[in-house]
């Protein structure tokens, strides 16, 4: 039986070549793992442990003693403050230990990965998984999680600085209800979010609402009785319907679902209008019936708006942090210190 776990307090083998062991656990030590790695590796994928693992940091210098002396004993880093799950996928990926790598990762868990990613900055090692990730059609949002999760799929392409941002950004504020950002701020790392994305997202969502109310109510404008082409009774005029229609679907008088729905439930409901009951204008099924013309036109406009929405450019975020989209050598050394080390002076 080779796959079975050793016990936690021995340390899981990535590679029958390790010198080094990493001793992870998270903030609330509910879960730790060791895992045996190759510090060779290690330094190739990331530029944080390579500067960790310099002879100027403790560790470094635990590694260098190590090797000077033919130790029996590999050195330990302790890391303190990370998701032991999402280090265990990222430092199997980089040994090639496939048998490791969980395929059916749900929401949460990639967004840790992408979190404990952009601390390491390991994101070179995981360019496979970052397309397929950063995709709105593709990472798993589930339906009774929708607004969370896709907050951490936003989270997931920002930390990955996906290009496919701005579609997925798209895609999101699509199906968003208003209200997002109450939900967001009770998840657990979505304060790293920037606040203007949320800010752009809630006013794009506004815009399309105010949009699509917009549409809905000039029709109304157009069904006045005038250049009438089906003889219609006074009290059931074409307007009239109208409103009946939009009342079936409580979409009138109370104009609250224009402020309370995502801009992709609103065109679903208004889609829905063709299909009322007790239609409304006998001649209706004639292409000419004002009414008619109305809700297929508002079905196609609404629809247009949706289709339309656009997302956050990336660009507009990133623009304030270092240019060539590169931690610069200070920025690894603040990343370093704030992981585990001492700086040896
Ligand atoms: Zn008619």
């Amino acid at each position: 039986m080779d796959d079975i776990e050793p016990p936690s307090n021995s340390p899981i083998d990535l590679t029958d070549r390790g010198d080094l062991i990493l001793n992870i656990h998270d903030v609330n030590r509910l879960k730790r793992s060791s895992f045996v790695v190759s510090s060779h590796i290690l330094t190739m994928a990331s530029p944080v442990f390579a500067a960790m693992l310099d002879p100027k940091f403790k560790e470094g210098q635990q590694l260098l003693q190590s090797r000077e002396q033919n130790a029996a004993e590999k050195p330990i880093i302790l890391l303190e403050e990370d998701d032991v799950d999402a280090m265990d996928f990222i430092l199997s990926s980089l040994h090639y230990k496939t048998d490791r790598i969980k395929h059916d990762l749900g929401a949460q868990a990639i967004a840790e990965i992408a979190v404990q990613s952009d601390k390491y900055d390991f994101h070179g090692v995981l360019v496979p998984w970052i397309k397929l990730w950063c995709h709105p059609d593709r990472f798993p949002v589930r339906p009774s999680h929708k607004v969370r999760d896709m907050g951490y799929g936003l989270l997931v392409a920002y930390l990955f600085q996906s290009p496919d941002f701005v579609a997925v950004s798209a895609s999101y504020a699509k199906t968003l209800p208003p209200d997002f950002a109450t939900s967001w701020r009770t998840s657990k790392f979505m304060s790293r979010l920037p606040k203007v994305i949320e800010v752009q997202l809630a006013s794009e969502i506004t815009r399309a609402q105010k949009e699509i109310r917009l549409q809905v109510l000039s029709k109304m404008d157009e069904l006045q009785p005038k250049n009438n082409p089906c003889t219609v009774d006074r009290s059931r005029s074409h307007l009239v319907q109208y409103l009946d229609v939009l009342k079936h679907f409580d979409i009138w008088p109370s104009l609250v679902l224009f402020d309370t729905s995502s801009p992709s439930d609103l065109v679903s409901l208004i889609q829905g209008l063709p299909r009322a009951p007790n239609p409304v204008c006998l001649r209706y099924q004639l292409p000419q019936c004002p009414l008619r013309v109305a809700i297929t036109e508002l079905c196609r406009a609404v629809c247009t708006i949706r289709d339309n929405m656009e997302g956050v450019p990336l660009s507009m975020v990133v623009g304030a942090s270092d240019e060539s989209g590169n931690d610069s050598s200070d920025d690894i050394v603040n990343k370093v210190t704030k992981s585990v080390s001492t700086r040896v002076e």
